[in-house]
């Protein structure tokens, strides 16, 4: 790694970065254009989220995160470094500060027009298997690199559902020498075997959080904690109401703000402003019969069955609104609470959670429920065509949006999907929708340019007569 690189950690870098971001429209409409001139580093990325009303709160909630993780130890509490698939609000419970990898990968090849290389090659350095998937890598490097906040613990909860996830936490552990807990992911999800599993496995990584917080659960915190969060559900549950609209009524950027917001502050306020937000303003242009404003002739709309791609500026999302392509939301945008339209509609309230608040024991079902229903330990667990596994969630996602077309991209370290995803292919093109695989990675350009992941896709939307 070169030297310039270690003069700052990189977690200071992003929060004062997404900070100056978030304030840019706090002055006049000169003063913002000005600026920009100023910022050509990141004058795009920040124009992509400011085309969304709810962009600048989005911005302010990325830089409270990263805020929240550089002052921590200040601040008296720990660190935990965890993944996108562990739902944050048992730390939040705890006043623990979660370190999602995945996230802050994302948030510098957002930003940085040089991606993470630098990063995902320094674990290779330190003996990190290449093959590995890059969304940990990305900013595992810096960490283990000593240029970031230094990290008290590790969860993660993925061992089955993707071996990648799992052995990029583990080696950190193992590499620091750090306190380390796993969540097991039984193959199947209905069953009153594996509830119980799931419950008795989620109360050990309470007992495990306490000793290394030395903090009890605060049960009123918790529960406080989870009403937020059915609220934010309800809130989700309108917006795919709004989603379904064809053109959409929002922008294409919502699906993300969605499942980034829920990743950073499941059960904090802070998100709950930002669905309200997307609400108001899908409420409002409903009202004015302004569908379409983003998108105005959407010519098809796709359906994402995994992953975004998160290359510099958000260019996936700038392609879709040049091309007029409408996206409503793809595998990660999705929670699985008992009142969300796909389980009403599809009569799956077995493979979905419910939140109780009466007793504590109700409590840690509810969130090891939550928890074991996050995307990817949810669809991907087990076998891909086994009941509410990855093909029945895409076909009732894609067709409860309207999709005329469905997408695969991930990372050459998605070994699970790699492992499936033709067979899936072969299953959703059967069941009328064209399906196209993207052989980039989500978080590193090297392996494949922008310019050729963009080209296959507009060669695939014109041969299948989708633009
Ligand atoms: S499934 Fe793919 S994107 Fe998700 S953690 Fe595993 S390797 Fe990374």
């Amino acid at each position: 790694m070169r030297n310039a690189l270690k003069q700052y950690n990189f977690d200071w870098m992003l929060w004062r970065t997404y900070e100056a971001g978030s304030r840019l429209l706090a002055g006049t409409k000169q003063e913002y254009d000005i600026a920009l001139r100023y910022i050509p580093y990141f004058r795009d990325p920040v124009k992509e989220v400011f085309k969304a009303k709810a962009g600048q709160l989005f911005l302010q909630m990325t830089a409270t995160y990263l805020d929240n993780i550089v002052h921590a130890h200040q601040r008296g509490k720990k660190t935990c470094m965890t993944t996108f698939c562990f739902s944050p609000a048992i730390l939040y419970a705890l006043d623990i500060v979660p370190v999602t990898l995945e996230l802050l990968t994302v948030m510098m090849t957002f930003l940085y027009k040089r991606g993470t290389g630098e990063f995902l090659d320094y674990c290779n350095e330190a003996g990190f298997t290449e093959t590995s998937c890059s969304s940990q890598r990305g900013s595992m490097g810096a960490l283990l690199a000593d240029i970031g906040t230094p990290i008290d613990m590790v969860v993660t909860d993925s061992p089955g559902v993707c071996d990648t996830n799992a052995n990029a936490f583990s080696f950190f552990a193992a590499y620091k020498d750090l306190p380390f807990f796993q969540l097991n992911m039984p193959p199947w999800l209905v069953e009153e075997r594996v509830t119980e599993y799931q419950v008795q496995d989620y109360k050990a990584l309470v007992a495990f959080l306490e000793e290394q917080s030395g903090k009890k659960l605060d049960i009123d915190r918790l529960r406080q904690i989870l009403t937020e969060l059915q609220k934010q559900d309800e809130l989700i549950n309108e917006l795919e109401q709004f989603l379904c609209y064809r053109p959409l009524p929002l922008p294409v950027t919502t699906c993300l703000f969605i499942y980034a917001g829920r990743f950073m502050f499941a059960g904090m306020p802070i998100y709950t402003r930002l669905l309200e937000l997307l609400v108001n303003e899908g409420r409002e242009n409903v009202r004015l019969h302004q569908q379409g404003i983003y998108t105005s002739h959407e010519k098809s709309r796709g359906f994402f069955c995994y992953i975004d791609h998160y290359t510099h500026s958000l260019r996936l999302w700038q392609m879709l609104q040049e091309l007029n392509i409408g996206y409503s939301g793809n595998i990660l945008s999705h929670f699985w609470a008992d009142s969300n339209p796909p389980v009403i509609q599809n009569n799956w309230k077995e493979a979905a959670y419910s939140i109780k608040t009466n007793t504590l024991e109700d409590m840690l079902t509810s969130i090891a429920q939550i928890n074991s229903r996050m995307p990817m330990i949810k669809s991907i667990r087990g076998p891909y065509d086994s009941p509410y596994m990855w093909l029945q969630d895409t076909l009732a996602l894609a067709s409860m949006y309207k999709a005329d077309f469905i997408v695969y991209n991930g990372t050459p370290g998605c070994r699970n999907t790699w492992g499936m995803v033709k067979l899936l292919a072969q299953d959703t093109e059967k069941a009328g929708f064209p399906t196209h695989i993207m052989y980039a990675d989500a978080f590193d350009d090297r392996v494949q340019s922008w310019d050729a992941t963009r080209d296959r896709f507009e060669e695939f939307l014109r041969v299948r007569r989708l633009i």
